[in-house]
């Protein structure tokens, strides 16, 4: 048996939540003043078959508790939660649409009961019905027998016709809280004799989505995955709620660096599976890459973004700190948004002021800048600036220097320098397999960081490429004549 039917409530006190329901009902009952017809909305897994049959129980039970609860133990109780009941007649509309069911249905419920005080019909999905069998429904509601109630329910109560609910008590089902939720599941753990943290109970609340059910079917679920540990039940649920993820979202796409960080602890104390977070953070990610294949602009921020993130979710096994490969990638990311904004002032290139955070303790979360001297990762300033150190290095002779001089840094990604060189004499010079070598040696020197050069041979540029670059560099470079360069390059 599932769990959610050996642990469905068989009294009201035993419901978890829907307080102004049970509340309500129980105090007619007391009163002897139940209505002749109800009827139940609210999301699935909410309690309405649960309450209904409690309620079918209490109007039909031989000794009613003062709580107005069922008994349990008469014959008639005993009957309804062995399903034998005579008096008690439960249908899924979703499977008898047709009107003779409801034909057949009200010729019956004009008959007395068999054994019980009273005859209650409960409907199920009630909003199924045809146009003929509410209809049908309608006459006896109109004028009901007095052992007769009608309980009816419904997710859809927009689809049931006003004439049926002008004759019905209408309760509306909440969604259930997560603690309320939780507490149902600490019972049925209690049950089953299982050991499982409250923590875990919460993700699974969480998860439940405002239904009962839902959370005891998750938690059965687990059971079966023997994942009832806090790590595997969060990878097991996804649990990183859609609320969290929104957040996440709102501050990546503020550029709130500090916050996010902030979050990121939060989250993390809370108990979140960061990973989960970033697998989420990912998708979305993925949604935005898709929707912008016709914006190259936002394409390529997105398509960064997306790297960085990746590259966080390999490293969270290896992380001692479970926060760190989260907030690392927040940390790339405001470099990067850093240095696209130098880029853009590109054209207005001057090295007069450049922003030096003081502590690296502040890095990039208060004041997304890099120092003036430290690499992000990206052809930027602060790249042109460590290049044109390697351009005047003495350790590389000078006629190779002028040969470095025209090569063009296109691209760098994962390691790897894209250089662009017009000439093809200069090509050949720095290419050489050794030379590039030492090249590469004395970029290490100067970034403070290893990276491979892909030497590329291009006869024809574009205007832009060279404009852009002499832009960025001549400010920088030592001056020298034509006469002076060609001097050094073949003598
Ligand atoms: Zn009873």
């Amino acid at each position: 048996m599932a769990l959610y039917q050996k642990y469905r409530p068989q009294i009201f006190s035993e419901i978890e939540g829907q307080e102004h329901i049970k509340n309500v009902i129980q105090a007619a009952l007391l009163k002897n003043m139940a209505s002749h017809a109800y009827i139940f909305t609210g999301p699935r897994g909410t309690g309405k078959t649960t309450v209904a049959r409690i309620l079918a129980k209490a109007l039909m039970c031989d000794k009613p508790a003062k709580t107005g609860d069922p008994c349990l133990k008469c014959r008639h109780c005993l009957e309804i939660v062995d399903g034998r009941a005579m008096d008690l007649i439960e249908m899924d509309a979703a499977s008898h649409t047709g009107v003779d069911d409801i034909r057949e249905l009200i010729e019956k419920s004009q008959f007395a009961p068999v054994s019980a005080k009273k005859k209650i019909y409960i409907i199920d999905e009630v909003h199924m019905l045809s146009r003929s069998a509410f209809n049908a429904l309608l006459k006896t509601l109109e004028e009901p027998p007095a052992h007769l109630h009608f309980i009816l329910a419904t997710t859809e109560i927009d689809k049931v016709p006003e004439t049926i609910l002008s004759r019905c008590q209408r309760f509306d089902f909440h969604r259930v809280k997560a603690s309320d939720i939780v507490k149902k599941l600490e019972t049925v753990c209690k049950g089953e004799k299982l050991k499982c943290k409250k923590t875990v109970l919460e993700m699974i609340a969480e998860r439940a989505d405002g239904a009962v059910r839902n959370g005891e079917v998750l938690l059965e679920q687990l059971m079966s995955e023997n994942a009832l540990d806090e790590e595997s039940a969060a990878q097991s649920l996804g649990i990183i709620g859609t609320a969290a993820v929104n957040k996440f979202m709102e501050l990546l796409g503020g550029k709130k660096w500090k916050e996010l960080a902030e979050y990121i602890a939060e989250l993390h104390n809370f108990g979140q599976n960061l990973k989960t977070l970033t697998r989420e953070v990912l998708k979305r990610l993925q949604n935005n890459l898709l929707e912008q294949l016709n914006e190259p602009e936002k394409l390529g921020y997105t398509a960064k973004l997306i790297t960085i993130f990746l590259k966080a979710s390999d490293q969270f096994k290896s992380s001692l700190v479970a926060e760190l490969p989260l907030e690392m990638a927040i940390a790339e990311i405001a470099l990067l948004d850093n240095s696209e904004i130098q880029s853009n002032n590109a054209q207005k290139y001057s090295h007069t002021k450049q922003a030096v955070n003081k502590s690296n303790d502040e890095i990039c979360m208060a004041k997304p800048q890099p120092k003036a001297t430290e690499f992000s990762g990206h052809i930027d300033d602060t790249f042109k600036k460590l290049w044109v150190e390697v351009l005047n290095s003495s350790s590389l002779a000078v006629s190779l220097r002028n040969s470095l001089k025209t090569a063009i840094p296109r691209e760098f990604l994962d390691g790897n320098l894209t250089m662009v060189l017009h000439s093809e004499f200069h090509f050949d010079k720095v290419s050489k397999p050794d030379i590039s070598i030492m090249i590469e040696k004395e970029i290490e020197n100067v970034f403070k960081k290893k990276f491979t050069i892909n030497w590329i041979s291009e006869p024809q540029v574009s205007n832009s490429e060279t404009e852009q670059i002499s832009h960025s560099f001549t400010p920088l470079l030592p001056s020298k004549t034509p006469v002076e360069n060609a001097h050094e390059i073949f003598g």
